[in-house]
């Protein structure tokens, strides 16, 4: 030990002297030289390294070897044997709801396998009776769940208050849908927020009610659903620090070092700001306020304070939602789906919970504070729509460098993607539609739709930079099956959904890193492994490029690296 002490000393001092006689500046001492591995940079200009060596946060060098540790290696550095394991650029998450990291641990996952354990009604309602049992809830509290959904569950046999009612008399039960744009709920949480078979469905919204009666049926969605999301329970500020870290912990585990708060409302941007302030935060968040509470929110943050981080916090821009989710029914189409609608509806084609004059000021106004923009819409009509009002808003100014972001573009049009080109526009896919919800998508929208969702392949070859995302907690955090489906395109049941629009690996984790940086205005600092940028990183236990795609997911993330300080390790299995 003394030994090899002795020699890196040797090594340190030989350094100086070389680079002292060659140059005025001795060569930077890495604080640490990530080698022994696989480095997959995602820079075109020099793909892989033997090498990455890092100092004050940032990448110091990348190379071989060789030439790294004698440029770079002295006695105070550490040198981390990757032992055949991958390094990449950390992830960045282009779209997901970081807000609700910070309640999940507190609420009851009811995803359908693999993501959760809510195979059929009976499961879900266990999963809940077990949550509130463990946990010992008293009665008369809100028991939340998350990942509701009814499009999995075997034989068309739904969820409803009834199956809740039984064993939950006396607690508001909502289980929310997985598209995160409504909930099914109990009686007593119907009575809790006064919905009643008295209640009008508003428009843009969905009370689905019982057959034959006006009754509530359970599941309540879209601008029906809005004001009880609104006033959901908040942490109390004590709680606050303690739920962002675990929250944030979910990123990390997955490899995400950049995490967006994707809808957000002006309370989660007060509870996010005092978080930041209290340095609760280990990765960098970035958040788009929702367009109706815009005048609100410039009040007291300017639009030139927007884009710039303060305790790895930043305002990204401003969110517009335009329709709802494909498998939910509610995404906007201009043709009809070939099912009946939410409510039975015949000819069903979905519906704009606003005037297209509204959706027309919002753009004027968020163009005009020079603001980006992130764009909710699925539907090809919600699409057409978002068009005319960047036409509108944009006039004189069509191709500017706005990266206006269209929030899952699920079924987008060949020739849309020929005016996002136009406009410089960025689609942000959501390419485990084709694992989740593959077959709904056959049967709701037909085949030639479904294959061209979540169009990749067409929209790299179109010359798009598009990113990928889990739009959490629609779907779990987990990056890998995020590169697996836009690989492989399969679906839960084992059909390939739209084989022509598969894309390489390489093409997968630019979507998910350097693809990103761009969306954000950060390709500078963020999403490959260069000289100069932050030493954000992640290594994985296998190389995305060099195992068989279809085990991509398997791989598992084991160490995430913020700004050169470990935030997460994989427990040792
Ligand atoms: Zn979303």
């Amino acid at each position: 030990m003394r030994r090899k002490l002795f020699v890196t000393l040797l090594a340190g001092v030989t350094i100086a002297v070389a680079t002292g006689c060659r140059g005025p500046a001795p060569a930077a001492v890495a604080d640490a030289i990530y080698t022994n591995g696989d480095v997959v940079t995602i820079d075109d200009a020099q793909p892989s390294a033997g090498a990455v060596a890092i100092k004050d946060g940032r990448i110091l060098a990348v190379g071989s070897r060789d030439s790294v540790e004698r440029a770079h290696k002295g006695s105070s550095t550490r040198v981390v044997d990757l032992a055949g394991k991958t390094l990449l650029p950390a992830f960045l998450d282009p779209h997901s709801h970081y807000i609700n990291s910070l309640t999940v641990a507190y609420q009851v996952n009811v995803f359908a396998p693999p993501a959760g354990p809510g195979k059929d009604v009976e499961a879900i309602v266990a999963e809940l009776k077990t949550f509130r049992d463990a946990r010992q809830i008293p009665e008369g509290e809100v028991i939340m769940a998350y990942g509701y959904d009814e499009t999995s569950m075997p034989g068309g046999r739904m969820l409803g208050r009834d199956d809740l009612d039984k064993d939950f008399p006396s607690n508001p039960v909502m289980v929310g849908h997985t598209s995160l744009h409504g909930a099914v709920l109990n009686s007593a949480a119907f009575k809790k927020y006064g919905i009643s078979a008295a209640t009008k469905t508003p428009p843009g919204g969905i009370i689905v009610r019982k057959k034959g009666s006006n009754e509530p049926d359970g599941l309540v969605m879209e601008t029906a659903w809005l004001p009880i999301f609104g006033s959901l329970p908040k942490p109390t500020p004590e709680q606050e620090v303690e739920w962002t870290k675990a929250g944030q912990l979910v990123y990390a585990a997955a490899g995400v070092t950049t995490a967006q708060e994707g809808a957000t409302h002006a309370s989660d941007l007060a509870i996010m700001e005092r978080a930041s302030a209290a340095g609760a935060n280990i990765i960098d968040l970035v958040a788009f306020p929702f367009i109706v509470e815009l005048d609100e929110i410039v009040k007291h943050h300017p639009a030139g304070t927007f884009g710039q981080y303060k305790n790895r916090f930043k305002l990204g821009g401003v969110k517009i939602t335009l329709d709802g989710s494909p498998q939910g029914r509610t995404a906007f189409f201009t043709t009809p789906y070939l099912v009946d609608g939410p409510s039975g509806e015949k000819n069903w084609k979905g519906e704009l919970p606003f005037p297209e004059a509204t959706v027309n000021a919002w753009f004027k106004q968020v163009y005009d504070l020079g603001l980006p923009l992130n764009v909710h819409a699925n539907g090809d009509a919600a699409i057409d729509l978002l068009l005319r009002a960047h036409e509108h808003a944009a006039a004189g100014s069509l191709d500017k460098d706005r990266r206006t972001t269209i929030i899952h573009s699920q079924f987008v049009r060949p020739d849309q993607l020929d005016r996002y080109v136009a406009y410089k526009m960025i689609p942000s896919l959501f390419t485990e539609h084709t694992f989740y919800f593959g077959e709904t998508h056959v049967r709701q929208r037909g085949q030639e739709q479904a294959s061209f969702m979540s169009p990749m392949r067409a929209a790299i070859d179109k010359g798009l930079r598009p990113t990928n995302h889990t739009d959490f907690n629609v779907s779990p955090i987990d990056q890998m099956v995020v590169v697996w489906t836009a690989v492989n395109r399969v679906s839960r049941g084992g059909e390939m959904i739209g084989k022509a629009q598969r894309v390489t690996p390489l093409e997968a984790l630019r979507a998910i890193t350097i693809n990103v940086a761009h969306q954000y205005f950060e390709e500078k600092t963020k999403g490959s492994i260069e000289v100069g940028k932050l030493a954000d990183l992640v290594i994985l236990d296998k190389n995305p490029l060099k195992v068989d795609p279809m085990t991509i997911k398997d791989i598992k993330v084991v160490e995430t690296i913020k700004e050169g300080k470990t935030i997460y390790t994989a427990p040792v299995r």
